[in-house]
């Protein structure tokens, strides 16, 4: 175990959360060891600034929930406690142990391939920094005597800005796949170089990505994609080619369409700008992007065996989802604003007449328009489509009607109806 005192790093207690603090401190008071671990420490370790601040103890999860009256357990597949202080929430965890064969205890289990089914083998410092991911997330923090503890070379890695698997990576990927996204995403976000063995054991391991439940695959597409290094993490994805794991058909059209890898590239851009520019994101936007060549083809082909475009359109957005959740979950609350987006686009394509005009105010117009432009700026040829709208939407209702040759706004009927309704 590899120990830096105070004087040999930049940690300095300022950056960390008072609660954070305030944790450890009464669990150090009762007897028990507390550290800052994982991304907190990285983070602070290369000047950052964390959002997050996770404690590790020796404290099991029960005398942690018995030390804090706004304390929680939670988890099942890893019993952790959530100490809540207003908004900010203190995620605590019990240093975890080994779970070799010889363990026949009913704490681990490992299925028969060798995936970590539970994990709640408590441990010591030294086993916990073992079973995390990577070096460069597995440095622990005393905020108490202000030293660093380094059992697995993470802050050599961190000096060499390197992404390393900790232990053999073909056995550690085994044990739980997400890693080698995590691998990715990390390598992104951070902009370091990914370590040989590392790299090279995605190749082997990367087809057990395809046994990952659907929904974890969600909530690790979210964390790819929507922290602020989408488009990296996507030029990552497609080189080691993980993104088929998360999105088949997706994946296979990037490959062979520039325009179709554009327009996703730039949809990842404008989502990583916006979250530098503290704007509101959605992953409907990203999603609708990703799909969208699918869709797209599906329609087109439909259009051309005589289908209607509005009706094609529906028609493609319905069997692209259908398609997608197989592999990854999409919440209902982002594949319907998704769907809009799609059937919008044929709309569009209507410059004539008062539905044309009328088409501004409708309250996915805003969306559609944006995803018409990222196709335009990608490449797709719509004949200035966006042009069109660009100069129209400003305008008010009686100029839209003029331009869109549907004439003066609709003509008052004579009133037959008896008396006056209520209206001035
Ligand atoms: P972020 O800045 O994205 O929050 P983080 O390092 O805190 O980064 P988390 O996903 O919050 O990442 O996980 C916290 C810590 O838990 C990690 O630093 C790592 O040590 C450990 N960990 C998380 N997921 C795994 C995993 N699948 N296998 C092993 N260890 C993991
Ligand atoms: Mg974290």
């Amino acid at each position: 175990m590899n120990v830096i005192p105070r004087d040999q790093h930049c940690i300095s207690r300022d950056n960390i959360s008072d609660s954070a603090l305030k944790v450890m401190a009464r669990l150090r008071k009762a007897g028990h060891q507390a550290y800052l671990v994982g991304g907190a420490v990285r983070d602070l370790l290369l000047g950052g600034h964390p959002k997050d601040f996770d404690v590790a103890t020796d404290a099991t999860p029960e005398a942690v929930n018995d030390l804090f009256r706004n304390a929680r357990i939670i988890g099942r597949r890893f019993r952790i406690v959530h100490v809540r202080f207003g908004r900010e929430v203190i995620e605590v965890t019990t240093f975890r142990g080994h779970h070799g064969d010889d363990d026949t205890g009913s704490h681990a289990q490992q299925s028969a391939s060798g995936v970590l089914l539970r994990d709640n083998v408590y441990g010591t410092l030294e086993e916990d920094a073992v079973r995390r991911d990577l070096t460069v997330n597995a440095l622990y923090y005393d905020a108490g005597k202000f030293e660093v503890f380094d059992h697995v070379g993470g802050l050599e890695d961190l000096e060499d800005r390197l992404i390393r698997v900790i232990g053999d990576p073909r056995q550690r990927y085994t044990e739980d796949p997400v890693r080698m996204l995590r691998v990715i995403r990390f390598a992104a976000k951070l902009d370091f170089d990914i370590e040989a063995d590392t790299a090279d054991a995605i190749d082997d391991c990367a087809h057990l990505l395809g046994d990952i439940p659907a929904a974890r695959l969600f909530d690790e597409f979210l964390k790819l994609f929507m922290a602020g290094y989408a488009r990296g993490t996507l030029d990552d994805l497609l080189e080691f080619d993980l993104l088929k794991y998360l999105f088949p058909e997706a994946s296979a059209l990037l490959n062979e369409d520039p325009v179709a890898l554009a327009l996703v590239r730039s949809a990842m851009e404008n989502t990583d700008q916006r979250i530098a520019e503290d704007k509101s994101v959605t992953p409907a936007f990203l999603l609708a992007a990703l799909l969208w060549p699918e869709v797209r083809r599906e329609a087109l082909g439909q259009v051309e065996d005589g289908v209607a475009p509005l009706v094609a359109f529906n028609s493609a957005g319905q069997l692209t989802v259908a398609d997608a959740v197989r592999h990854i979950s999409i919440p209902r609350r982002f594949s319907q604003p998704m769907r809009e987006i799609w059937e919008f686009q044929p709309r569009l394509e209507q410059r004539k007449g008062r539905k044309a005009a009328e088409l501004v105010d409708h309250r996915r117009f805003r969306a559609a328009y944006d995803f018409l432009l990222l196709r335009e700026a990608a490449g797709e040829e719509t004949g200035g489509l966006g042009e069109f709208w660009t100069g129209i939407q400003a305008l008010p209702l009686e100029e839209r009607l003029q331009l869109t040759g549907a004439g003066r706004a609709r003509k008052r009927r004579p009133r037959t109806r008896r008396g006056n309704q209520g209206q001035a």
